[in-house]
C-alpha cells in the first residue's frame, strides 16, 4: 500500500537519457484530467498510454523520469476529443482503478503540467518565460527571474491517547471535506517549522497540546501541490473545543469504533492504520 508515493522502480529525470527508447509512457492531462485506456466498462484496469509518440496533439511535453526503464513524459493539450479506446479521468476518480505505480507517476505530472501551465508569464515583470535548468524551472526572458515548481508543506498530525479502555484516536471533520473524518493538517506558515506548526493547528483546530511528536513519513499530494509531513503525537491537555469555520466535528474514537476513514492513497490512512496496528494487529480497516 504506497499510496501517490514513487515506487523504487521510478527514476527522477528531467533530461532523457541518450540511451532510452523514444517514446514511452504518455501522460496527457486536459482541464486537470489524466487521458486513460478505457475498456467501456469492462473490468480491466485502465492503463496510460504507450508509443512513440502521444496519441493526440499535445501542445507541450516535459520528461520526467523513468519507470522500470521506460521513459514518462508527462504533457498537456487544449479542448480536444479522447481518441477511441480513451476517456479523460480525474487523479481521485482513477483512484483503486489505475496501477498505484502508474497513478504516483502521474501525480508528478499533474504538478509539472499545472507548474508549467501556471507560470508561462514572470512574476515580477509579467514578461514570457521559457525553459531552464533542465525543464525543471522557467526563466523570465527579460528580467531573468526564475521559478521552480512551487511546493507547500502542510503537516498532518493523528493525536492518540491510551485510556483503561484501550487506545483513542482523535479525529475531525474538516468544514472543506466533510464527510470524512481524518488526521488533523494545517498548512506551515513562513518561517515556522514543521513542529511548530503541529503544536499551532492542533491548540487552533480542536483546543489542545500534544507532546511527544515523532515524525512518521511524507507524502507528495497534487491536490494541487502539497507535500504532506505527517506525525503522531500524543494527548497532554485540554478538551476538544472545534474551532469554528474549519473544524465541523472532532471527537476521540475509540479504535474499536472508527467512523469511515481516509482512503488508501493518502497518508492520512496509513498513519492511522499504524497507530491501530499497534494496539490490534487483526483490526479488519488494516486490511482494506
Ligand atoms: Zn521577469
Amino acid at each position: 500500500m504506497n499510496g501517490l508515493i514513487l515506487p523504487s522502480s521510478f527514476t527522477s529525470l528531467w533530461d532523457p537519457p541518450a540511451n532510452v527508447a523514444p517514446g514511452g509512457f504518455w501522460f496527457i492531462f486536459r482541464a486537470g484530467k489524466l487521458l486513460v485506456t478505457t475498456s467501456a466498462g469492462l473490468p480491466d484496469p485502465p492503463g496510460i498510454a504507450m508509443g512513440e509518440r502521444p496519441p493526440l496533439p499535445v501542445s507541450d511535453r516535459h520528461f520526467v523520469g523513468l519507470l522500470d526503464g521506460v521513459a514518462c513524459w508527462v504533457a498537456s493539450c487544449n479542448d480536444i476529443e479522447p481518441p477511441a479506446g480513451f476517456v479523460f479521468e480525474t487523479l481521485r476518480g482513477l483512484f483503486n482503478h489505475l496501477p498505484d505505480n502508474l497513478l504516483a507517476v502521474a501525480g508528478r505530472g499533474a504538478q509539472v503540467v499545472e507548474f508549467h501551465r501556471t507560470h508561462c508569464h514572470c512574476g515580477v515583470c509579467a514578461a514570457l518565460t521559457e525553459l531552464d535548468d533542465f525543464g525543471r524551472a522557467r526563466r523570465c526572458k527579460a528580467c531573468g527571474e526564475i521559478t521552480y515548481p512551487r511546493i507547500a508543506p502542510a503537516m498532518m498530525v493523528l493525536v492518540k491517547r491510551d485510556t483503561g479502555h484501550g487506545r483513542e484516536l482523535l479525529l475531525a471533520k474538516g468544514a472543506r471535506f466533510a464527510t470524512i473524518y481524518s488526521a488533523l493538517a494545517g498548512f506551515v506558515e513562513p518561517s515556522e517549522s514543521v513542529e511548530d506548526c503541529v503544536h499551532r493547528e492542533t491548540f487552533e483546530e480542536v483546543g489542545i497540546r500534544v507532546c511527544n511528536l515523532r515524525y512518521f513519513g511524507s507524502q507528495g499530494w497534487p491536490f494541487p501541490h502539497s507535500l504532506m509531513i505527517a506525525f503522531t503525537a500524543d494527548h497532554e491537555s485540554g478538551d476538544i473545543a472545534c474551532q469554528a469555520g474549519e473544524i465541523l466535528d472532532a471527537q476521540w474514537f475509540p479504535t474499536g469504533n472508527l467512523p469511515e476513514l481516509p482512503s488508501r492513497f493518502s497518508i492520512a490512512r496509513r498513519l492511522i492504520n499504524a497507530a491501530i496496528a499497534e494496539v490490534a494487529p487483526d483490526h479488519p480497516a488494516l486490511r482494506k
